[in-house]
């Protein structure tokens, strides 16, 4: 059973010698129990939340254990009566090659109904996420504009698809002009608008020429603000990631903005909600359905980046908050 652990705490951005690929024996399934073959690994933003030990809403991984992750897995041994030799499950195995489960907090995944690694992405976690956010907090009307960061990823894409779907006008923000065209071109955004480019605050303002209704969150920090100067009154801000500070080491300098944000959220009337995902759990099933129902009639779209072998887990990671991931980042395990 090949894993990778947490070597070390990073600080500011991780670096290779975070992680430790080991060799441990395969666990063996006791009564009640199966074990699962990795075949899939979700690689996400918010493990880098997990590599470090300040106060946040999940507890930190322990130096010396396999790093949290969603993976699908096969179940290859089984003592359970529900499930068979061969079914697929999802499940949190980590960065590792075997995992045994009693299948608590586990989904069958069936193969023939969506390719398996859709259970991490569209129809998993970071898609559930776009959909509960957007709708709940985000509740965007038809005519409304909706700005969404990290556009091309698998939160960001669906969150512009569920806005067109429901009538709202959707502007992307992503890095680079091939993320940009994919989202026009492919997944029919209204604008997108490069955060690498030359003057961001210009080229927004451009693409939102009656504002912003609905700003879904996922980055913060320089895309942040540019939109603040666009939000119309009332605005929805979903906030769902920072992911552009969760390798910040301190305050980033200048002025203090606090008291601008606070004045615009009193003279817009703006609504700011952070949320975590399984806040709206209860929406699971309804979200599976109605997103695999868009994405078998063409509405919605989605785009997966690949990563072949466990052992290069670590690089993909650190390349994902930089932007070098190009759709939804999974590791094909085995
Ligand atoms: P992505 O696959 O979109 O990856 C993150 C992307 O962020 C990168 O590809 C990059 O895209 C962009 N990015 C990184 N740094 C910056 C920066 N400084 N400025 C602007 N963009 C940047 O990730 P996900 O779709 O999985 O996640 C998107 C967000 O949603 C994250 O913040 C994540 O933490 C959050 N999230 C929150 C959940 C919750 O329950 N609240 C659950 C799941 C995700 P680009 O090349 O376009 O810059």
């Amino acid at each position: 059973n090949r894993r990778i652990v947490l070597a070390s705490r990073p600080h500011g951005e991780p670096r290779p010698e975070n992680f430790r690929l080991e060799e441990v024996p395969v666990p063996q399934p006791g009564p009640g129990q199966v074990l699962l073959r990795t075949r899939w690994l979700s690689l996400d933003p918010y493990m880098r939340g997990r590599m470090s030990d300040a106060k946040s809403y999940a507890a930190p991984v322990e130096i010396g254990a396999p790093i949290t992750a969603e993976t699908v897995g096969e179940v290859v041994a089984s003592n359970h009566p529900d499930c068979a030799v061969g079914e697929m499950l999802t499940a949190f195995a980590g960065w590792q090659d075997y995992f045994v489960t009693d299948g608590k907090g586990s989904r069958k995944v069936d193969p023939a109904a969506a390719p398996p690694s859709t259970a991490l992405g569209v129809l998993g976690m970071p898609g559930m996420t776009a959909y509960t956010g957007l709708l709940n907090i985000g509740r965007p009307k038809f005519g409304e504009t909706v700005v969404v960061a990290a556009a091309a990823g698998p939160v960001g894409s669906l969150v512009g698809q569920i806005a067109k779907i429901h009538g709202a006008r959707a502007v992307g923000i992503a890095g680079g002009p091939e993320k940009c065209r994919y989202l026009t071109e492919e997944l029919g955004f209204d604008a997108a608008v490069d955060h690498r480019g030359p003057d961001l605050p210009g080229a927004l303002a451009a693409a939102c020429p009656k504002g912003i209704d609905v700003y879904f969150e996922n980055v913060g920090g320089a895309v942040f603000a540019a939109v603040m100067p666009l939000l119309n009154p009332f605005a929805r801000i979903p906030v769902c990631g920072l992911v552009s500070a969760y390798n910040a080491t301190e305050v980033p300098p200048g002025p203090d903005r606090l008291p601008g944000l606070m004045r615009a959220v009193l003279t817009n009337r703006l609504h700011i909600q952070g949320f975590i995902v399984w806040d709206f759990a209860e929406q699971a099933e309804t979200f599976r359905k109605e997103v695999a129902g868009w994405i078998q009639d063409g509405r919605v779209r989605y785009r997966e980046d690949v990563v072949e072998g466990l052992e290069n887990a670590p690089e993909a990671f650190m390349g994902l908050l930089k932007g070098r991931n190009f759709g939804k980042l999974v590791v094909r395990v085995s």
